[in-house]
C-alpha cells in the first residue's frame, strides 16, 4: 500500500494527490444522495463443511467522473471528513436488508460488516444498530461485526468497553486484518470476540513463502489457543486452501473460492457452491 502510495505521489506530484483527495471529500458528502454507492458481498466459507457461513459486505463508490474509487482510499477520507458515521449507517442499513432478502430465498448468511476505528467512538452506534436490526427483523446473531486489530489497538480500554456492550445485543464479532497492527498477546486476551481473520498479506504467498506459512499455522494455533474461529483471507489458489485445510483453519475467504459479488450474484453462487457444480466447486481437500 505505502509503495503504491509512493508511486502515485511521484507521479501526480503531492498537490494533485492533496486536491484529488479534497475533491472526493466532498464528493462523497453526496455519494448517498446521488445513489454512487453500493455492496458487494464476499462469501466466507467453512473449509471442512463447505459451508457458506457469511457474507461480507464491501462498499464500493462509483464516482460519476472519476469512475470506481477503491474503499481503501475513500474510507480513510470518510474518517477524516467525519462522513463515516452516515457511511456506516448506510452500509449496516443496506447489508441487513440483503441479509433478509436471502433469508426469504432460503439463505441463511451471516453479514458481516466492517467499521472503523472512529466508528468505535462512537457512543449512539449500539442503539442504531439494536434499532436497524429490529427494522430489518435480523437477528443480532446474524451480523458479524469486522473490527481491524490496529483500530482495537488506538485506545485498549475503550475499545474492550465497547466491544462488550455490541456483544451484548447479540453480535459477532471479528478481529481484521490480524498480524498488521502490533497486539500483544495480553492486550488480544481481553479483546471478547469470536474470529481472528488473518490478513491477506500472510495469506497470498503462503504457499511459496515459508515465513508466511509459519506466520498463519501460528496464528491459526494461537486463536485456536483463545477459543476463536480462524478465517484466512486473500486465498487466491487451490493449493493455499488445501494447505489451510491441512492446518486446521476454521473458513476461508478470497478470490479462488470467489471475488466479492452483487447480493443476487451472491446467492446463486451460494447455491452452486453447495450443489459442488464444477464452475463453484471447491477441490477435495482430504490428504
Ligand atoms: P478488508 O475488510 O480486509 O476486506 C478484504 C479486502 O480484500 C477487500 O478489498 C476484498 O475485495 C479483498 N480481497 C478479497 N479476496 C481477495 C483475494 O483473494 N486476494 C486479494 N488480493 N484481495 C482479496 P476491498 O473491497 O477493496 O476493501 C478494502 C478494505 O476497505 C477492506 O479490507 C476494509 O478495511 C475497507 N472497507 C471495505 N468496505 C468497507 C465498509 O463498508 N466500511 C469500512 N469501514 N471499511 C470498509
Ligand atoms: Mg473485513
Ligand atoms: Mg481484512
Ligand atoms: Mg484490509
Amino acid at each position: 500500500k505505502e509503495t503504491r502510495q509512493g508511486v502515485a505521489l511521484y507521479e501526480s506530484g503531492r498537490d494533485e494527490v492533496h486536491l484529488r483527495q479534497l475533491a472526493l471529500m466532498g464528493d462523497l458528502r453526496h455519494a448517498i444522495e446521488r445513489d454512487e454507492l453500493s455492496l458487494q458481498f464476499q462469501p466466507k466459507v467453512e473449509i471442512g463443511s463447505r459451508r457458506v457461513l457469511h457474507a461480507e459486505a464491501l462498499v464500493r463508490w462509483t464516482h460519476a467522473q472519476l469512475g470506481p474509487v477503491r474503499p481503501d482510499e475513500f474510507v480513510p477520507l470518510a474518517e477524516r471528513s467525519g462522513f463515516i458515521h452516515e457511511l456506516t449507517r448506510y452500509v449496516l442499513d443496506r447489508s441487513l436488508a440483503q441479509q433478509k432478502k436471502w433469508g426469504e430465498q432460503g439463505l441463511d448468511l451471516g453479514i458481516a460488516v466492517n467499521l472503523s476505528a472512529i466508528d468505535l467512538m462512537d457512543a449512539d452506534l449500539p442503539d442504531f444498530i439494536l434499532a436497524c436490526l429490529q427494522r430489518h427483523d435480523v437477528p443480532p446473531q446474524r451480523l458479524i461485526l469486522e473490527l481491524t486489530e490496529s483500530a482495537l489497538m488506538r485506545d485498549v480500554n475503550y475499545a474492550v468497553r465497547m466491544l462488550h456492550r455490541l456483544r451484548a445485543i447479540g453480535m459477532r464479532l471479528a478481529i481484521d486484518d490480524f498480524g498488521t497492527g502490533y497486539s500483544s498477546l495480553a492486550q488480544l486476551k481481553r479483546m471478547p470476540v469470536d474470529e481472528l481473520k488473518i490478513d491477506k498479506s500472510f495469506v497470498m504467498q503462503m504457499t511459496e513463502d515459508s515465513d508466511d506459512a509459519v506466520i498463519v499455522r501460528s496464528t491459526i494455533e494461537l486463536g485456536h489457543n483463545m477459543g476463536l474461529r480462524v478465517i484466512a483471507e486473500g486465498v487466491e489458489t487451490e493449493d493455499s486452501l488445501a494447505l489451510l485445510a491441512r492446518l486446521g483453519c476454521d473458513m476461508a475467504q478470497g478470490y479462488f473460492l470467489s471475488p466479492p459479488l452483487a447480493g443476487d450474484a451472491l446467492s446463486a453462487w451460494a447455491r452452486d457452491f453447495s450443489a459442488g457444480t464444477p464452475a463453484a466447486a471447491m477441490h477435495d481437500l482430504r490428504v
